[in-house]
């Protein structure tokens, strides 16, 4: 697919349905999508969250950032991830750029490998626990098209309903009328 303009892009919201696709693997590593990382991670720091996947941004691509301390040294880029050998078993209470306001606990395994390319095409593998580990899950969630609102208990459910109704009422009244 043909990358658009990076400056243009923008953090979607839920109930967007760009952030409900199953994401293709990105071929092409080229200045387009170093200026796509670029461009999510400037987002990603400038609404103080610590990942940002495509989807997040519109676009259906294996694709995300993470900086989990938010020093600029820690600016992470992982293309193609694959989320394996994960292990251990943590709740942790969760939020998303793409869900302003919301809380979900999700239970996730504590420890995983992430195995996938960088900027140039290059193949690494990590392993990471802790935050890192529930970061990267998250992250590789979004490229299957799946959010912390599917992970949502019943005492969830009650507690976001109003933001979540807020969200859709917002999301139907931005949209141009024709395309409604
Ligand atoms: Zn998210």
């Amino acid at each position: 697919m043909k990358l658009p303009d990076p400056a243009k892009l923008k953090i979607v919201t839920y109930p967007d349905s760009r952030l409900r696709r199953s994401c293709q693997r990105v071929d092409v590593f080229d200045e387009r999508l170093d200026g796509l990382a670029a461009r999510m991670l400037k987002l990603m720091h400038e609404s103080n969250g610590i990942g940002l996947a495509a989807p997040q941004v519109g676009l259906p691509l294996r694709l995300f950032v993470c900086n989990i301390t938010g020093e600029p040294g820690d600016d992470r880029v992982y293309v193609n991830p694959e989320i394996d050998e994960a292990d251990g078993l943590a709740a942790m209470e969760e939020g998303c750029l793409s869900l302003p306001d919301v809380r979900v606990t999700v239970r996730r395994p504590s420890r995983c490998m992430i195995r996938a390319q960088d900027l140039r095409g290059q193949s690494f593998e990590q392993s990471g626990e802790g935050l890192l580990a529930r970061c990267w899950q998250h992250e590789t969630d979004h490229l299957d098209g799946r959010m912390i609102v599917d992970y949502m208990s019943e005492a969830d459910k009650i507690a976001n309903r109003r933001i979540l109704r807020q969200l859709e009422a917002q999301y139907q009244a931005a949209r141009p009328a024709k395309s409604r």
